[in-house]
């Protein structure tokens, strides 16, 4: 390929607090239209915006938590256009003075570690929403978003293909969920990326023309609107063509991307000092303040559980997803030490269920101490692997111990040995062919010995000593017909 491709995300993720940025409405989620509005984030004349605290905390943190410097002096500016979602004819936002800049987010590819630069983060208010759908005679406009805070974060361009900039999404949503700045649902809409892609020719370092694709909130969406963007580009410049700097909209009933309008420059935009707010002096008392409440990071906590579990870094990747399910992992491993298992459970089974259900670990009916308790039975013995995955299926439906389960059930395994030869016994008894077969030399039929035995006691039989008591029975006994 004489191509490369160049990436860099503009990501906007709402700021978890119960308040606006600019006033006290509600930033509660699905409440009936304009329900949550008032004077100021209607933009009514002669109203003045009030900074919410929590919004500035919060910047601070993620600033931290991706290893920015946070300026001492920040600046909130205007952002002037047009369009109806937009009370006030332009967006409070930041230009010049940003909180945080010149950060770093590790991110993983397969296998292979990369820095992410992260140009800035700023604070800003999110726009209405304009309805075209159930209006007859137009369009409706919805301001209850008018006025949540959002959190720009703007990456460099140091990605160079769909699945880097799938994973530099994932680390940074991990990062939000972790500090807790946003919840980062991506459904909400709380967790939005503007991806701005372009292609040169390999080995050169000027950046090439770029198009901005607008709005993409799902994982699978981005990697498809880059992918096709990738080779639309390519595409044009191996025919000689160039590419034209541009804002495109992804297609997701088509899988293309489309021009929507020309890219707009920054002058467009008329930004100027916020005249309506202070600016913001960050001391460093502000920043140790926030420093304190920073949890462990990702990348801390997936080092330390490989250390301390001594589980495969991909494990270790899996389980500290969310905070919530580090949590739930953790607190099992401490009820039984049994860090792979434990980990294999929630890796297959669990996180199968909680998937198709669209929940998370700790909306679940098990507790961490139950999951440890049925990888307890594993080990003893007390029942098999096998029945296990039935007994967790009813836990999961019940939150149910799984003692009571195998107590209700009778689903302790057999291993009872007077109790395994007689059903032994029997199924030899019953398949003269297969008995005489295997003895002369057919021993693959051990499995269908094995089944059998299996299905006289209900799965519940300890596989070891079906073993040894079958190849002990099937060996040297004289055949009786
Ligand atoms: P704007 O404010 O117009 O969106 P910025 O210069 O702030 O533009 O860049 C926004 C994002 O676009 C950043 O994430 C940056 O890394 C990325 N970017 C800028 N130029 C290019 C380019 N030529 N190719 C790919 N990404 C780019
Ligand atoms: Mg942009
Ligand atoms: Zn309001």
């Amino acid at each position: 390929m004489p191509y490369e491709t160049v990436i860099g995300l503009e990501v906007h993720a709402q700021v978890l607090t119960q308040s606006k940025i600019f006033c006290g409405c509600s930033t509660r989620f699905g409440a009936p239209p304009n329900s949550q509005t008032c004077p100021v984030c209607l933009g009514l004349p002669g109203t003045l915006p009030v900074l919410n605290k929590k919004v500035v905390d919060a910047c601070i943190k993620l600033g931290l938590a991706t290893r920015c410097q946070i300026a001492p002096f920040a600046r909130f500016a205007r952002k002037n256009y047009f369009y109806p979602d937009l009370p006030k004819g332009y967006q409070i936002s930041m230009y010049e003075y940003p909180p945080a800049t010149g950060g770093q987010i590790e991110i993983v590819c397969n296998g292979e570690s990369k820095t992410v630069g992260i140009v800035r983060i700023h604070m800003e208010e999110d726009a209405g929403k304009n309805l075209h759908d159930g209006a007859p005679d137009g369009s409706y406009v919805d301001l209850n978003r008018a006025g949540i805070p959002l959190l720009e974060i703007v990456s460099a361009p140091d990605m160079s293909n769909a699945q880097e900039a799938v994973a530099y999404l994932k680390a940074l949503r991990e990062i939000l969920l972790y500090t807790g700045v946003s919840d980062a649902d991506m459904e909400k809409g709380n967790f939005r990326c503007d991806a701005n892609v372009s292609i040169r020719p390999r080995g050169t370092t000027a950046l090439g023309a770029r198009a901005e694709i607008k709005n993409l909130n799902s994982f699978r969406f981005i990697q498809k609107a880059l992918e096709y963007e990738i080779k639309r580009q390519t595409a044009i410049l191996e025919e000689g063509g160039r590419v034209v700097q541009e804002t495109r909209l992804f297609s997701v009933q088509r899988g293309v991307t489309s021009s929507m309008r020309s890219k707009e420059e920054a002058h467009d935009y008329r930004y100027f000092p916020e005249p309506d707010l202070m600016p913001l002096h960050i001391d460093e008392a502000w920043i140790a303040s926030i420093r304190e409440t920073l949890p462990e990071l990702p990348d801390a906590k997936r080092a330390r559980f490989i250390a301390t579990y001594q589980i495969p870094s991909y494990d270790a990747g899996v389980l500290t997803g969310t905070p919530a399910l580090a949590r739930f992992y953790e607190e099992a491993v401490a009820a039984f030490a049994r860090p792979k298992e434990i980990g294999n459970w929630i890796m297959g089974d669990f996180l199968g269920m909680l998937n198709s259900e669209g929940k998370e670990i700790d909306q679940a009916a098990i507790a961490p101490g139950q999951l440890a308790a049925l990888v307890a039975m594993i080990d003893s013995g007390q029942i098999s692997g096998k029945i296990a995955k039935t007994i967790f299926e009813q836990m999961y439906k019940t939150g149910a111990d799984p003692a009571a389960i195998v107590e209700r059930e009778g689903l302790s395994q057999v291993s009872d040995r007077s109790e395994l030869s007689e059903v032994v016994d029997a199924v030899i008894a019953a398949a003269p062919k297969e008995v005489l077969a295997y003895r002369s030399g057919k021993t693959k039929l051990m499995g269908f010995f094995v089944g059998e035995v299996m299905k006289q006691t209900g799965g519940r039989a300890h596989p070891t000593q079906v073993n040894e008591l079958l190849r002990d029975r099937l060996k040297e006994r004289p055949l009786i017909v």
